[in-house]
């Protein structure tokens, strides 16, 4: 007989007020000034989701303004010949994004040419998952939509689930059903604790040195001390009983928290 999936984990809700408020005290401290970030516009933000996908913000920056001077719209793209968005896109990488891209605006052109505003929505489009779809959502229509990126994922393992194996499918559910419950309320407030959750995994909370003495959810993190590798500095001293077992274990997400 098949033996019935683990439980998804449960955050409880006071947990999940502490983290949000200290993440978005420290985000409003930290962010950093990025384009992207000062801009509703869902093209730009498409624009900025498919080149950040597998690059790095430093790289982008100068792709970004030059492809927006190009393209500056939905329909001056979609109009555009390949070979056109291909050479916008040199250098870059990855030019099956650049095809996908292109691909959207002509699909978005013939019909409305109005970018969809749901995460549902939004996955029909060529080249957007589900990563791209809560970004957009979130960050151009400021939805309150969850979103899960190789950052994000980092962070929600280590603070909530380090039990998990983050790679696999059933981890992955796992850190979705996590960043659902972590949502706030108000999708206003969710652009903000989407921005903060990537941009601590991006400054503080990276892949192979965690900055865990300058981290504002290490109070809490289950994996303080306990990431390989990590740099120890003042104020950074390892903690003499393991992390308490907090999160709680439901088999669906359920209700946002406050
Ligand atoms: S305390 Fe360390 S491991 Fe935990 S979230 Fe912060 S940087 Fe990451």
């Amino acid at each position: 007989m098949p033996r019935s999936p683990a439980p998804l984990p449960v955050v409880p809700p006071e947990e999940g007020q502490r983290f949000r408020r200290r993440l978005h005290a420290w985000y409003r401290r930290h962010a950093r000034d990025l384009p992207w970030r000062r801009t509703r516009d869902p093209y730009r933000i498409l624009v900025s989701e498919l080149m950040l996908q597998q690059t790095q913000v430093s790289r982008v920056l100068d792709f970004y303004h030059r492809f927006l001077a190009r393209f500056p719209d939905l329909s001056s793209l979609a109009a555009a010949r390949p070979q056109r968005v291909r050479e916008a896109w040199a250098g870059l990488g990855y030019y099956a994004r650049a095809r996908n891209l292109h691909a959207l605006a002509r699909q978005v052109t013939a019909a409305d040419g109005a970018i969809p505003d749901t995460p549902e929505a939004l996955q029909a489009l060529p080249g957007v998952g589900a990563y791209t779809a809560g970004a957009v959502a979130s960050f151009a229509y400021e939805r309150r939509a969850a979103l899960v990126d190789t950052n994000v994922a980092r962070v929600l393992h280590r603070v909530f689930a380090p039990e998990v194996a983050p790679k696999s499918g059933r981890g992955l559910k796992a850190l979705w059903a996590i960043a659902e419950q972590l949502l706030p309320r108000t999708g206003r407030a969710s652009w903000t604790h989407n921005q903060a959750l990537m941009e601590l995994g991006a400054l503080v909370c990276t892949a192979r040195a965690p900055k865990c003495g300058a981290c504002p959810v290490r109070q809490g993190c289950r994996s303080v001390d306990a990431v390989p590798g990590r740099p120890r500095g003042p104020g950074d001293e390892p903690r003499a009983t393991p992390p308490r077992a907090g999160v709680r274990s439901r088999r669906r997400s359920g209700s946002p928290p406050a």
